[in-house]
């Protein structure tokens, strides 16, 4: 696909520049910068309707306003899982009543989301979801656990792939219901304690928590399809601004690179030049693949590609540091909580990026399977 920005796209973009340079500085308490942008119409411009609060741009626009808003430096996005994974989600699947309910507080910024889909004994295995959810009236009372629910601690509103029906198994009986946050005593969240101290992600504690009857999308019983449904928005535009800031994070390791004189060593000099052609043909694939030429493979060889990518890119941030980029904040009181540097920050959260959204294990499975016809894995291999 020829991916060429016009000139409406160029002032769009410096519109979404400008905008961004104006205001990035002003908002630190994420809340407020959420309704900041939702004030400015930037919530759900990718959305495919508009009228819900939202301004709708063509791609071209999305990835331009993407890359600016990673090159801005505004502060990272809290309402990102309501935005980008339900929004579209309830636009396809959602009754007319939910999508007028939900839309707009998520396009306003004012009602921020979470995703409890893991549990204990489900995270790859999605399948294996046993959280109940048993019909009462004109509600649903839910009981049960999950676990790495990011933001939990910060969202109004939670998506709860749960069992309806109590018999069944595996993909069967499951439903995506729509569940309040604010219901004490019978929702309990438990910020799951980093090494660092700090708290990214939950346990979420279901005690007969409460979810309206016309609150679950798309249908009782029908839960695996939305869920599925959902996981296909996890990546799209946003992409090409994690590749703005995947540059960024390469420029200042080749930065700290001179700095240290590590870059001396050809080895070190080798793997920054790989870092960096890599990156460039990541971006061209990004752009190739949302532009619809990729194959039922391209998602899970990209996830692969830059998962591990970020991971080679987190050792060398502190290798060529050496070892001082082991050592904790000076000023650091034992036992007390602590900020990682940006470079021991990138080393030890990139660990992650091979497990959520389909660990590398399953997008290998997929490929397997999917693309190279493999035969399916054995029951019970792992
Ligand atoms: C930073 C972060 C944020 C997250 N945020 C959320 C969130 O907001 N909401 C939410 O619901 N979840 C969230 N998760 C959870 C994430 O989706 C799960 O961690 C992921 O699905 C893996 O599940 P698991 O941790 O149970 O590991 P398991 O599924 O137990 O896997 C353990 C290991 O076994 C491998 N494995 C499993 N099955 C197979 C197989 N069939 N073949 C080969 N290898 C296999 C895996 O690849 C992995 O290496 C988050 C995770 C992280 C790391």
């Amino acid at each position: 696909m020829d991916f060429e920005f016009t000139s409406e796209d160029e002032a769009f973009r410096t519109e979404a520049r400008d905008w961004l340079a104006a205001h990035a500085d002003s908002a630190r308490d994420r809340r407020t910068w959420e309704r900041t942008l939702g004030k400015a119409g930037w919530i759900g411009i990718g959305w495919p309707e508009g009228g819900y609060g939202n301004r709708t741009a063509t791609l071209t626009q999305q990835v331009a306003w993407a890359e600016e808003y990673a090159r801005s430096g505004a502060p990272p996005r809290s309402g990102h899982i309501g935005e980008n994974l339900l929004a579209p989600t309830l636009i396809i699947h959602g009754s007319e009543e939910q999508k007028t309910r939900f839309l707009p507080p998520v396009a306003a910024g004012e009602e921020l989301w979470c995703q409890g889909y893991s549990e204990p004994g489900a995270g790859s295995d999605l399948a294996g979801v046993r959280t109940s959810a048993v019909r009462e009236g004109a509600s649903y009372r839910i009981t049960g656990q999950k676990i790495w629910t990011s933001l939990a601690h910060e969202a109004d509103w939670c998506f709860v792939l749960a069992r309806t029906d109590a018999g069944s198994r595996r993909h069967q009986g499951l439903s995506f219901l729509l569940v309040p946050m604010d219901q004490p005593g019978r929702i309990e969240v438990r910020p799951i304690r980093q090494m660092t101290g700090t708290s990214e992600f939950n346990e979420v504690f279901f005690d007969g928590a409460h979810a309206r009857a016309e609150h679950v999308v798309g249908g009782e019983g029908q839960g695996w399809r939305v869920a599925m449904s959902l996981l296909g928005f996890e990546r799209g535009v946003s992409t090409l601004a994690q590749q703005i800031g995947f540059a960024q994070e390469l420029g200042r390791v080749v930065r700290a690179a001179v700095r240290t004189g590590a870059v001396d060593d050809p080895v070190v000099r080798a793997r920054l030049v790989r870092q960096w052609a890599e990156l460039r043909a990541m971006r061209w694939n990004a752009l190739r693949t949302l532009g619809g030429s990729g194959d039922a493979g391209a998602p899970s060889a990209a996830k692969l590609l830059w998962a591990n990518w970020h991971q080679r890119l987190g050792e060398l941030a502190v290798q060529v540091r050496g070892a001082e980029a082991s050592a904790g904040p000076a000023d650091w009181v034992p036992a007390a909580p602590y900020e990682l540097d940006p470079d021991q920050h990138l080393f030890l959260f990139s660990r992650a990026d091979t497990i959520y959204g389909g660990s590398d294990q399953v997008q290998r499975t997929i490929i397997a399977e999917r693309v190279l016809g493999l035969p399916r894995e054995p029951k019970g291999a792992v």
